[in-house]
């Protein structure tokens, strides 16, 4: 009996960019250029693979339903989701960034209740709770920067990469919630039933992952 195609799903991006050189060296070519089209589906080289995009925040909910045998997410958006769906055999080691908390510049730390915005409500909820702090959290979606010289924080939980972003916005890194780095995960159900085809997929990423790893530490 022949497989369904695996199907793959990835985000436009910092991610898709660098995951595709990864690809490639995996013997995976795309037949399209991604970039320059309005399609969201693509055929690749391998006639049994498929790679779809979608939002990074809904790689994890295509996965866990299987509509996606596997996919790429940072792994901020994967602790946001609930990690327990899904297999996650590889860290791609690419995106790299980190989950911080963040205050204005020279702050004393709030008395009472602090106010805390974020994306990433489930993980400060989280964070918070094990710190032992009494926190309400406000959810944004973007410009997060912004909620503590508005009046609407005191601090925000947010990704940070250089750092810019946070100065840019009279705002200091205070701690470090979790390093962040794209991984890929993949169906539970998928796992059993296309075994073979998504192991040897895994493999192939796994060697150019580890060949990029050796590079980069010899450079
Ligand atoms: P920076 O100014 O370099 O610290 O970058 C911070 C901003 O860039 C954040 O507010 C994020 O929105 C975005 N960013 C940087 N790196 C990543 C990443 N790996 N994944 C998602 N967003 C990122």
């Amino acid at each position: 009996m022949q497989t369904q195609p695996i199907v793959m799903a990835l985000t436009k991006g910092r991610i898709l960019e660098e995951v595709m050189p990864l690809l490639e060296q995996a013997g995976i070519h795309l037949l399209e250029d991604v970039s320059k089209s309005r399609k969201l589906i693509f055929d690749t080289n391998l006639p049994g693979l498929r790679i779809m995009i979608v939002r990074g925040s809904d790689v994890p909910t295509y996965v866990e339903f299987g509509s996606a045998d596997l996919g790429v997410v940072g792994k901020d958006l994967l602790m946001e989701y609930g990690e327990g769906a899904f297999y996650e055999p590889l860290d791609l080691g690419i995106a790299r960034c980190r989950l911080m908390t963040a205050a204005p510049v020279g702050a004393r730390p709030p008395r009472g209740r602090v106010r805390v915005a974020s994306k990433f409500v489930n993980i400060a909820r989280r964070y918070f709770a094990e710190q032992g702090l009494q926190t309400d959290i406000i959810k944004l979606n973007g410009a997060l920067e912004l909620a503590p010289s508005m009046g609407l924080a005191d601090w925000i939980v947010d990704i940070v990469d250089s750092g810019n972003t946070l100065r840019a916005n009279g705002l200091e890194p205070l701690e470090l919630i979790a390093d962040i780095s794209s991984r890929i995960i993949v169906n539970k159900a998928a796992m059993k039933i296309k075994h073979a085809e998504l192991s040897e997929l895994l493999a192939g990423i796994g060697l150019a992952v580890s060949a990029r790893q050796a590079e980069t530490a010899t450079v």
